[in-house]
């Protein structure tokens, strides 16, 4: 931290002025921003909840999403890695299971579990209560997935393309399918709340 007496007049001071630094609405100089995370549009996704905090706060070095997962819920579309891509995920409550190459992790409330770049993972939420996760990793610009499933139609390990449909209540449902053969390989219900277009 740098000396306080050389930054400027004591209004323009951290700590030294009344009003809280909210400059939530473009308001800031240098880019200040705060957000309410409840407020933030929930984006298509397989889990119930998935805020993109650094869309929301126009974040360019690294992504910062926030989930929310029942028990079963898996966060990502499926088993993958980001090639160049680093991740953590931190679970403020609840617990995941991340499955991966060298078996499976358990990651339990107030922990942490690092990623590493071109590392396989899927995180599932597991225990009683839903899983609330903040998810950081960078850089933003290179978070490329690569889904490795097996298709149960040409039997590969293959990536996977999704595309959006509608289900028979008429919510939108999301659709996972062979980016090789093109089968339809899983179709996710439609509980995520869509943004309103
Ligand atoms: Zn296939």
């Amino acid at each position: 931290m740098s000396d306080p007496s050389d930054t400027g007049t004591a209004d323009e001071r951290p700590g030294t002025e009344q009003t809280e630094p909210r400059a939530t609405d473009g308001g800031s100089e240098r880019g200040y921003r705060t957000v309410a995370v409840d407020e933030v549009e929930n984006t298509p996704n397989p889990t119930r909840v998935k805020r993109e905090l650094d869309e929301a706060l126009g974040v360019s070095a690294f992504g910062c999403n926030y989930y929310e997962a029942d028990p079963g819920e898996q966060v990502p579309w499926g088993y993958h890695r980001h090639p160049d891509h680093e991740e953590l995920f931190y679970v403020i409550a609840g617990a995941i299971d991340v499955e991966t190459p060298e078996g499976q992790y358990r990651v339990a409330e107030n922990e942490a579990f690092f990623v590493p770049a071109d590392a396989p993972n899927r995180a599932v939420a597991t225990g009683d209560e839903p899983a609330r996760i903040l998810a950081v990793g960078a850089p933003k610009t290179d978070d490329g997935s690569v889904i490795e499933e097996r298709c149960p139609a040409c039997g590969e390990v293959t990536d996977r393309e999704w595309d959006r449909d509608e289900g028979r209540d008429g919510a939108e449902v999301y659709v996972l399918s062979c980016a090789d053969c093109g089968a339809e390989t899983r179709r996710f219900s439609g509980r995520t709340e869509m943004k309103e277009s």
